[in-house]
């Protein structure tokens, strides 16, 4: 994604009742935060939201936090919620690497990945967010049940977290190469990134898998 500084928007993120500061004091404290014992799902590296805001509408009986590395992006979310009128969401500016610090073992049902930075070059395989780096982090804040999924029209990215998840013991609960014309299509919820994609006419991989112990 191209960063441009955006004039004012630290200030916007912070003013915002959705957006989180200091989230590693929320630590295995996030049900209170919400006021309830609702599952808590969320994207790492949502981008400029519309995913997270869209599936916060759907299920308001979920609640959604979005995470995302750079204000300059982050601050586009935050702008969509001034339409939204649920309690059920929350954004961070964060980097992904500090995950555990933030969420306690077990405190995360699900976390979508959504077009993930594909870092093509070898050396920087670790920074992929479905590297067996991050799995293992994901694995450790995840609840018994919890799922991580993932989407993306970067074959390569994909056939990359196929063989991680393989190596770092999870296990593929379903898997397609093309999403839109797949049984699992049904209540997709579009990224801005997949409807960019796939209006170029690329196929959308998606995986689901979990970790039994
Ligand atoms: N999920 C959105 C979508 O599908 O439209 C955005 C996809 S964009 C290619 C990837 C996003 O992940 C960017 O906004 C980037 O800043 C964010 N990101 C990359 N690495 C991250 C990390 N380590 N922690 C948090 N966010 C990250």
């Amino acid at each position: 994604m191209r960063l441009r500084n955006v004039p004012g928007a630290r200030e916007t993120i912070i003013e915002s009742y959705f957006s989180i500061q200091e989230p590693k004091t929320y630590r295995g404290k996030w049900e209170e935060e919400f006021g309830n014992k609702n599952p808590i799902h969320i994207e790492v590296g949502m981008g400029k939201g519309r995913f997270i805001l869209e599936m916060a509408e759907r299920n308001p009986e979920i609640n959604y936090i979005g995470i995302e590395k750079y204000s300059s992006v982050l601050v586009r979310a935050v702008e969509k919620t001034e339409e939204f009128e649920g309690k059920n969401l929350r954004l961070i500016r964060m980097d992904a690497e500090e995950i555990e610090e933030v969420f306690a073992p077990g405190e995360v049902g699900r976390i979508y990945l959504n077009f993930s930075d594909p870092w093509p070059k070898d050396r920087h395989a670790k920074r992929r967010l479905t590297s067996t780096r991050f799995l293992e982090r994901y694995h450790h804040i995840l609840a018994p049940e919890g799922r991580v999924i993932f989407k993306t029209d970067n074959r390569d990215l994909f056939d990359f977290s196929l063989e991680q998840i393989k190596e770092a013991g999870w296990i593929l609960e379903n898997c397609t190469y093309d999403l839109h014309n797949s049984e699992f299509n049904e209540g997709n919820v579009m990224t801005e990134y997949e409807e960019k994609f796939s209006a170029k006419g690329n196929p959308i991989c998606r995986l689901t898998a979990f970790r039994h112990d």
